[in-house]
C-alpha cells in the first residue's frame, strides 16, 4: 500500500448513534468514534455534532481528510440534499447534509442512503459486483448492486424490497403506513409481535432466537414463517435484477441459519431456472457496513489515483 494517498472518512448518521472512521481503501476503518445522535434537536444540531465527531478524530490522529461519505437515514438526490425521510430524524427531509457538513468540514461530501452504503461496504469486502442486498433489523431496507453501482432510483430508495405487500392478508400496519407489507412481519419487531400473538407473552428477538436454537417448537416456526414471507417476496426482485447472489445484513439475519436457510428454501422455490440458483448468504461487513461504504464512495469521488485502488472511470 502506498504511504501517501487521500484520507477518507466515512460518517454514518443514524437515529440513535452517529459514528465516524478513517476507511482505508481495502474497506478497514480505523479511528472509530461515535456518540449518540441528537435526533429530535432539529437537522443543523445533528449536523453539528458530525462535525463535531469528525473534529475530535482529527485533532486525535493529526490527519486532515481529503474527502468524506456519509450514510444516513432517508433518501437523498444527487446533491446530497434529503428529499424524503421518515422521523427518526426531526425535521431531516430538505436537509441539505452534503452542503451543510461541507461548509463545517472544509472538504467534499458525499451523501446516501444508508442502506445503500451499507451495500456499497458490502461490495468492499466481498468484491463483488453485482448483487442483491437485503438489510433485516428494525425495518427491511434494500439495496441493488448492479457494474458495481449501487442503484440510486427515481425516489433514490430503489431496492426497497420491504415494502411489498405479502399474499396473505393478515392486516397489518407497516412503518410506512402501507397495510401487510413484508416488513411488518419479517423485521425484528415483526417477529416480535408474531411471537407475541402465538404466545401471549412479549420476548425481545435475541431472546425468541435463543429459544428456537434451543428446540422451541414455536420460537423456530415464527421464525421460520417470517424468513418464508421474506424469502417468497424477494423473488420479484430476484427476476427483476438477476443479481446472482443475495446478501443479507442487520440484526434479523444475525439469527444466522434459522432464518437464513428457510429464507434460500422459500426464495429458489419460488423461483425457475436460471434464476431459482440465486445463492443466499450472510453479509459480512457487520454493524459498519454502511461506514465502510459511505468511505467507499468518498474515495470514488475524488479523481482516479493510484492510491485508492479504484478501476479509473472516464
Ligand atoms: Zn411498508
Amino acid at each position: 500500500m502506498p504511504a501517501r494517498g487521500p484520507v477518507v472518512v466515512g460518517i454514518d448518521i443514524g437515529g440513535t448513534k452517529t459514528a465516524a472512521a478513517v476507511v482505508r481503501p481495502d474497506g478497514s476503518l480505523a479511528h472509530r468514534a461515535e456518540t449518540p445522535t441528537p435526533a429530535q434537536a432539529g437537522p443543523q444540531i445533528v449536523l453539528d455534532t458530525a462535525a463535531a465527531l469528525v473534529a475530535t478524530i482529527a485533532e486525535r490522529t493529526g490527519i486532515t481528510p481529503d474527502a468524506f461519505g456519509v450514510g444516513s437515514a432517508g433518501a437523498f438526490d444527487e446533491h446530497g440534499v434529503v428529499v424524503h425521510s421518515t422521523d427518526h430524524l426531526a425535521g431531516w427531509s430538505g436537509t441539505d447534509v452534503a452542503g451543510g457538513l461541507r461548509s463545517r468540514l472544509g472538504a467534499p461530501v458525499v451523501v446516501v442512503n444508508d442502506v445503500h452504503a451499507a451495500a456499497t461496504g458490502e461490495r468492499t469486502t466481498s468484491g463483488l459486483e453485482r448483487f442483491l442486498f437485503v438489510a433485516v433489523g428494525t425495518g427491511i431496507g434494500g439495496a441493488v448492486v448492479a457494474d458495481g453501482m449501487v442503484l440510486l432510483g427515481a425516489s433514490g430508495m430503489a431496492g426497497s424490497v420491504g415494502h411489498v405487500r405479502i399474499p396473505s392478508a393478515r392486516h397489518r400496519v407497516c412503518s410506512c403506513g402501507g397495510a401487510d407489507h413484508v416488513e411488518a412481519f419479517a423485521s425484528g419487531p415483526g417477529i416480535e409481535l408474531t411471537y407475541a400473538e402465538f404466545t401471549g407473552r412479549a420476548r425481545d428477538l435475541r431472546s425468541i432466537g435463543r429459544l428456537a436454537a434451543e428446540g422451541d417448537v414455536i420460537a423456530a416456526q415464527v421464525i421460520r414463517v417470517a424468513a418464508e414471507d421474506l424469502g417468497e417476496s424477494l423473488a420479484s426482485a430476484v427476476v427483476t435484477v438477476d443479481p446472482g447472489t443475495v446478501l443479507l445484513g442487520g440484526g434479523v439475519s444475525g439469527l444466522g441459519a434459522l432464518f437464513i436457510d428457510p429464507l434460500a428454501e422459500r426464495l429458489r422455490a419460488s423461483l425457475r431456472p436460471p434464476f431459482a440458483d440465486v445463492r443466499v448468504a450472510a453479509a459480512r461487513s457487520g454493524p459498519d457496513a454502511a461506514l465502510i461504504g459511505a468511505g467507499r464512495l468518498a474515495f470514488e469521488s475524488l479523481p482516479a489515483t493510484e492510491a485508492d485502488g479504484s478501476p479509473a472511470r472516464s
